[in-house]
């Protein structure tokens, strides 16, 4: 009975969440001015902001934003020495962005679902550009362990892999669960040590885990900093007999000295949501 409601419930909620974004006036999801009824999620001023990034040219493998030249076939020079994932590439919409930000942590500490459909769209723009959509099978949320789920307000990465697969059309598959709680990687600051604070801390689910041998799988989270908790759950998939492992995040994190606001834009397409 819950498999047939909950679609059915989802349909519902939506069609009453489009009602109402096109009915009453609402705040822009960046930078919280009002909107005119009818008229998007974000503001002109913070999407123009948001396409800027989305254009500039990135790394497929690592998702890093770096100038085309210094990209080579599918990876950059740090690719090639810094062999630490099982992750085939990483698609991102930018890097940490003051607007994309704005928006990440109104989804991570206050719950504002809404932001979460407007992140998705970016998203699965940038899954499309990579052309990872025919064959993929799943989406794999980051998990967050029951105690920090107790603190916050929601479970950001798998409400985002949620509003991603309900775009997509492509299911949300909760293969790992976080078994061991750990520190907030917020305030480490050393590569290493980050590494370190999220090792074995995943695990497969324990149950209602489908059969993943041979299938390909996107881990979705909100931002790629070191790389180091989208490494840990890229282990416990590939145990768990996955053939293909891609990563999909709303920020890649610059590394210091990239130069990133100086890079030429490429001619994706931008969602149009404004
Ligand atoms: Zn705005
Ligand atoms: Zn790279």
């Amino acid at each position: 009975m819950t498999r047939v409601l909950t679609p059915i419930l989802a349909t519902l909620c939506n069609l009453g969440r489009g009602v109402l974004d096109a009915t009453l006036p609402q705040t822009c999801v960046a930078c919280g001015i009002w909107l005119p009824a009818g008229s998007g999620l974000a503001c002109p001023g913070c999407h123009t902001e948001i396409a800027a990034a989305f254009l500039r040219p990135g790394c497929p493998r690592c998702g890093r934003t770096l100038p085309r030249a210094s990209i080579h076939e599918d990876h950059c020079a740090r690719c090639r020495t810094e062999q630490f994932w099982n992750v085939a590439g990483v698609a991102r919409v930018s890097t940490y962005e003051p607007a994309i930000r704005s928006i990440v942590l109104g989804l991570k500490y206050r719950g504002q679902e809404r932001n979460a459909h407007y992140l998705a769209e970016w998203l699965a723009a940038a899954l499309q550009d990579r052309g990872w959509l025919d064959g993929l099978d799943a989406l794999v949320p980051v998990p967050m362990h029951w105690l920090r789920r107790w603190q916050r307000p929601c479970d950001h990465a798998r409400v985002l892999a949620e509003a991603l697969g309900q775009r997509l059309k492509i299911r949300v598959v909760r293969l790992v669960r976080r078994a061991r709680h750990s520190p907030s990687q917020t305030g480490i600051s050393s590569k290493a040590q980050r590494f370190e604070n999220v090792r074995g801390c995943f695990a497969p689910a324990r149950w209602r885990r489908p059969d993943f041998a041979g299938k390909t799988v996107c881990i979705v989270d909100n931002l790629i900093t070191t790389g180091a908790t989208v490494h840990e759950v890229s282990k416990v998939v590939r145990q768990l007999g996955a053939r293909r492992i891609y990563a999909a995040v709303i920020a890649r994190a610059a590394a210091p000295g990239d130069p990133v606001a100086s890079l030429v834009p490429t001619d994706l397409e931008v969602p149009s949501t404004s």
